[in-house]
């Protein structure tokens, strides 16, 4: 057994202790599977070569053969630097390095056959390239082939002799001394069933490749394998958990949810809340534990589909929480709860950071005792103190706030695990929502409830601010309340509070006959709460804030969103805030304000947000601009996911294929006991040992 995961890279002729530390550091590579997994990003087509005399502005790296004619430093400290005369007989160019002179001086030699390999760069209309690769001729075949290999590199591993060409040579000196073959990871009979490239070769080929064509099927094989394990793992424990875990049994609908249904609903449910509330009934009663994943645009009606379910628990003798991530939505949705139940026979409680002591002391043991049937909260529900008697359904809304540790306690709490229903008004893409949750079932409200007008979007310049204000005043004397919102800057927070209070002094200037009020994420969470609430009441006609503004706090009487610098917001993002608005009957509007000059990817963004509501769309374009790996919902939960390889916006069939593969592995073998798919199981401990365990995410 080779254990490339368990040999450390100190050991690797040519590393040693100092590169080592920055490998570690600075890539995150510590054994010598770390380094073999370690990919290019990109390769560059080594198999032709340029003349001096063709160089020109536009090239990329290119490729040179040739002599050197002298060496001369010139410069002193800082600016000293060493410059090579190189020649091919069409020209001449100059080779310059600012690092490394004497190590180059003594490396090369004068009238040798050289491959130079580089990109050039115009100064005073003269040609150079800097730093470029040097091999000899002879040596030169075994290391061009035709593509060669980028590897990503810091500016401390580059002054550490780790460049993207040292990468290379690593990963050479360690291939050959594994005579280039490495442990397979999928068994055989799986190899030949999906026909894919062996390990060995991908592994040979992505870092050596010998063609373009032997590229990509390295490519697939790895993209794959990553996807595979990852589904595999996550399908494995949905499985476990299935076989495993009892689930209660609610087997009656009861007088509760028939009374509700029949006496108390304010209006029709739309078809899409019917059918996912079928869905969950059908889970709930059917013996096994729900895990079950809700997505809804914002406004969709998730609250009331809560609300039928914890009815159900309560209908089935079990207590049932919602658990908020703000203690202002937490108290929003028990209000609005209260609202809806009306004169029923439920006992629902709240229970935040903020209940008094007294109110504590009526409310636990209530929770204990089984009298109080439903309980909102914030995170003190996961309290050690709060016990329940018999809890039966957790929900929790807009999950992407919590910890995964902190949702695994809300259903640890019981001998029996609860139910579990996850809320999000986050649209993930499907490709994403199967690799992140691949364990959840999933329901999707697809549908608004009827008679809402969608939000106009308008995009605005900033030197147009003028009328803006007019508008907004417009707005503001029939009765409406208005949303301002300015962007955080990484980096440079103290940037942003200056434009957020010069907004603050400005707007109270130019409306000086409302109530304009400000929160941003430096206040202490009891201060932002008196300053939300005076908007949520009404008392202020305005609000600016910064990105804090609560996910889901609903003010349906707020129908403009003004949205500063919006060509800083991800499309996500704008989508989340404009969901702020539009909540009541009055048409809403979304004004994004840019300044004039922006770049093509900003435009697109804007013209999406401007052309289309629906939080699907606006999330599959995001992850096409974007990459998955700025995704929101994955980087705020602080559980993103660090694929090498495969790209979730477009490998979506490589990603549908390693499921259904991963799928009839299962199928065939559900708890992957056989022995042809031991060395599956290595695979999957060795992976999801040392890492986060995605699949135990929900
Ligand atoms: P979200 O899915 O964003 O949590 P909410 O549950 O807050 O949405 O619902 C948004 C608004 O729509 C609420 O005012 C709610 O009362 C209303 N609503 C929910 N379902 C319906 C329906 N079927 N018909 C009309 N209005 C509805
Ligand atoms: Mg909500």
């Amino acid at each position: 057994m080779l254990d490339l995961d368990k040999r450390a890279i100190v050991y690797l002729p040519g590393v040693g202790p100092k590169k080592a530390d920055i490998l570690a550091k600075e890539a995150g590579i510590t054994s010598y599977e770390d380094l073999l997994y370690y990919f290019p990003y990109r390769y560059v087509d080594r198999s032709r070569f340029y003349r001096v005399a063709e160089i020109n502005n536009a090239m990329p790296y290119i490729q040179l053969k040739g002599k050197i004619l002298s060496f001369d430093t010139f410069g002193d400290g800082r600016s000293r630097r060493l410059v090579a005369r190189f020649t091919d007989g069409t020209g001449v160019i100059d080779l310059v390095w600012f690092k490394g002179l004497a190590f180059v001086k003594d490396k090369y030699v004068l009238n040798k056959e050289y491959i130079v390999f580089g990109k050039p760069v115009e100064f005073a209309n003269t040609y150079s390239i800097p730093h470029p690769d040097i091999d000899p001729l002879d040596q030169a075949a075994q290391v061009a082939g035709g593509l060669t290999p980028f590897y990503n590199t810091t500016e401390k591993m580059k002054k550490s002799f780790l460049n993207s060409k040292a990468i290379q040579n690593l990963q050479f000196t360690l291939l050959k001394s594994l005579n280039w073959e490495i442990p397979e990871s999928l068994p055989s009979y799986l190899l030949d069933r999906i026909r894919m490239m062996p390990l060995s070769e991908a592994i040979k080929n992505i870092h050596f490749p010998e063609s373009s064509e032997q590229l990509s099927k390295a490519q697939l094989r790895l993209k794959f394998d990553e996807l595979f394990f990852i589904q595999l793992n996550t399908l494995r424990i949905a499985s476990l958990r299935k076989h495993k875990l009892k689930g209660l049994v609610f087997s009656q609908v009861g007088e509760m949810f028939n009374t509700f249904y029949r006496d108390y609903l304010p209006f029709e449910l739309t078809g899409a809340q019917k059918r996912v509330v079928r869905e969950m009934r059908m889970d709930m009663g059917s013996g096994r534990q729900m895990n079950r994943l809700l997505q809804g645009d914002v406004g969709s009606g998730k609250t009331l589909v809560a609300l039928l379910l914890m009815l159900l628990a309560v209908d089935n003798r079990y207590q049932a929480c919602m658990m908020a991530p703000t203690e202002i939505l937490a108290t929003q949705h028990y209000a609005t709860i209260m609202d809806f139940l009306k004169d029923m026979p439920v006992r629902v409680a709240l229970l935040t950071g903020s209940t008094r002591k007294k109110e504590r002391e009526r409310i636990l043991p209530g929770i204990a005792s089984g009298e109080i049937q439903i309980v909102i909260g914030t995170h003190a529900l996961i309290e050690e103190t709060v016990i329940f008697s018999a809890l039966g359904l957790s929900i929790i809304d807009e999950q992407h706030r919590f910890g995964v540790e902190q949702r695994a306690r809300l259903w640890t709490k019981n001998s029996v695990v609860p139910h579990v229903l996850v809320m999000t008004a986050t649209p993930i893409p499907r490709t994403l929502a199967m690799t992140l949750y691949g364990d959840l079932d999933v329901s999707v409200i697809n549908e608004l409830p009827p008679g809402r007008k969608p939000v106009k979007t308008l995009h605005r310049y900033d030197t147009k601010k003028k009328q803006l204000y007019d508008f907004l005043r417009k707005e503001i004397q029939q009765g409406r309340q208005v949303y301002v919102v300015y962007p955080l800057i990484e980096g440079s927070e103290k940037l942003d509070y200056k434009n957020l209070e010069e907004g603050f002094e400005v707007f109270k200037e130019i409306f000086p006959e409302y109530y304009v009020c400000m929160v941003h994420g430096k206040m202490k969470a009891a201060e932002k709460e008196t300053e939300m609430q005076k908007f949520v009441s009404g008392k202020a006609q305005i609000l600016l804030a910064t990105t804090v503004i609560e996910v889901g706090v609903n003010v349906p009487n707020a129908s403009v969103m003004v949205i500063e610098s919006a060509e800083r917001f991800g499309l996500s993002q704008l989508h989340q805030l404009r969901g702020r608005v539009g909540r009541g009957a009055e048409q809403s509007y979304c004004v994004l304000v840019t300044s004039y000059k922006l770049s093509n990817d900003t435009r697109k963004r804007l013209e999406i947000m401007v052309n289309t509501t629906d939080g699907f769309e606006i999330a599959e374009a995001d992850l096409r601009l974007r990459g998955y790996g700025d995704l929101e919902g994955t980087q705020q939960s602080g559980e993103g996911l660090s694929l090498r390889i495969a790209n979730l916006a477009s490998d979506g069939q490589i990603l549908q294929y390693a499921r259904d593969i991963a799928n009839e592995v299962l199928d065939k073998d559900p708890g992957m006991k056989d022995i042809s798919n031991r060395i599956l199981n290595e695979h999957l401990k060795k992976i999801f040992w040392k890492g986060k365990n995605w699949g135990m995410i929900s």
